[in-house]
């Protein structure tokens, strides 16, 4: 929940410490080095009705039918533009559920387009395509080119309401629009890395929506600009699980490398291999990440009584107006509007308030990051205080005592 650099001193080179809740307890590390991976955040647009119960990310939908074998509904729709609503349609059909509709905003030949990269890695798209041929044999209804424009519901989800977007998941005026009953919507658009450790030491960090979003700036060695802080996995870029064994093989080498504990001609020899296999796997994780890259403009539109921070019920209006009064870079947003205050801490309406700056005219990097900020994640006020003895407290001694 907390990672700080504590400064060098004469005998000491600086230490990067890391504080941690490991079953229920407190533990605090340091170390020379530190690798980064701490993966990637789901990425939610912000849809009418989607606070509703039943409504449900993908990632974890993923995790109800894996972990606990429970279905997100009886009758669900899925909705994303990437390989990971497929997966989620594919587990709810082997779990015995019924998939409604699956929403797809990218149209076919988008997917074709990807192929051949994806090719580079065969068993992957062999797995891929099993699952497509499996929901088409159950005639799961697919649209491809469609996007939700509102989900309904008077307390829990009852369907919503698909239309057709343009290339860049842009309503299209005037087009074609279904209603389609569901008792659950499982959504999500794809994934950001997580960068908010990178954030807390201070490293840079670049807005690439071809790696999923803001990324740290990192050398082929996986070295950020800190000194001894590497990046890995997702949170260095998503890529998907291939890459992030390579990417972390490559940081902990250069690690090691630099701490003087492996010679520069085993390193090349480590590396070399290592390189091979990540560039096969980053065509094939860089193919995904470019079907469910970030785009504003699918965020633009929405309507303004749309809630976007959920924590602190704040409307896609109280944000625009927000904008046009003069908070033209995100945390001056969130200044304005507490819109990323709450306990997510940003991590979901994160994304969506970055898409309407970017709709109004400031670009991501004009716009900056919402600040990270300790602790990363909720954790139990005890954990912080540790236990002490009420005598112990150090009071300042009145100066007649
Ligand atoms: C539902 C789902 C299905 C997927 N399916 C596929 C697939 O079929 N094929 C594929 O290639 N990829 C798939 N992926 C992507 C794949 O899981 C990731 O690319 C891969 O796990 C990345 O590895 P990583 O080590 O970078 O991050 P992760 O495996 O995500 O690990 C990051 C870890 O860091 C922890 N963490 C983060 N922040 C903190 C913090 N502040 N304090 C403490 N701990 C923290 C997280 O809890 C997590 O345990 C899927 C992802 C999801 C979510």
């Amino acid at each position: 929940w907390h990672v700080g650099l504590l400064p060098g001193n004469a005998d000491n080179a600086p230490r990067f410490e890391v504080s941690a809740l490991a079953a229920e307890s407190r533990r605090q590390a340091q170390g020379r080095a530190l690798v980064v991976a701490t993966g990637a955040i789901e990425r939610f647009y912000p849809r009418p009705g989607w606070t509703l119960p039943g409504v449900v990310g993908l990632g974890a939908a993923t995790l109800m039918l894996k972990a606990s074998g429970v279905l997100p509904g009886r009758r669900v729709a899925v909705v994303g533009p990437g390989p990971l609503a497929v997966s989620v349609a594919r587990l709810i059909v082997d779990a015995g559920g019924e998939v409604v509709a699956i929403c797809d905003p990218n149209p076919l030949h988008a997917w074709l387009k990807a192929l051949p990269a994806m090719a580079r890695q065969p068993g992957r798209l062999a797995r891929g395509s099993a699952w497509l041929a499996g929901l088409a044999l159950k005639a799961v209804p697919t649209y491809r080119g469609w996007d939700v424009r509102a989900i309904h519901g008077e307390q829990d989800v009852e369907g919503m309401t698909v239309g057709r977007v343009d290339g860049q998941w842009r309503p299209l005026p005037q087009s074609e629009e279904r209603s389609i009953a569901a008792d659950a919507v499982c959504i999500g658009y794809g994934f950001a890395p997580a960068t908010d450790v990178y954030q807390l030491l201070g490293a840079a960090r670049r807005y690439d929506s071809a790696l999923g979003g803001w990324t740290p700036v990192l050398d082929r060695g996986q070295r950020s600009n800190v000194p001894g802080l590497y990046g890995a996995g997702d949170s260095a870029g998503v890529l998907g699980a291939a890459a992030a064994s390579d990417t972390g093989r490559i940081a902990a080498l250069s690690a090691a490398l630099d701490l003087g504990y492996l010679d520069a001609v085993t390193y090349e020899r480590k590396i070399r291999a290592t390189r091979r296999s990540l560039a096969r796997a980053a065509s094939f994780g860089s193919a995904v990440t470019r079907l469910v890259q970030p785009r504003a403009t699918a965020v633009g539109w929405v309507p303004d009584h749309t809630v976007v921070c959920r924590c602190e019920d704040i409307h896609a209006g109280e944000l625009r107006a927000a904008i046009a009064a003069g908070a033209q870079e995100i945390n001056a947003l969130k200044a304005a509007t507490r819109c990323g205050m709450g306990p997510c801490g940003g991590r979901v309406c994160g994304e969506a308030a970055g898409a309407l700056l970017e709709s109004a005219g400031f670009s991501r990097e004009r716009s900056g990051q919402l600040t990270a900020r300790a602790p990363l994640r909720p954790v139990p006020l005890s954990a912080l205080t540790g236990s002490f003895d009420y005598g112990d407290i150090p009071f300042p001694q009145t100066a007649d005592t």
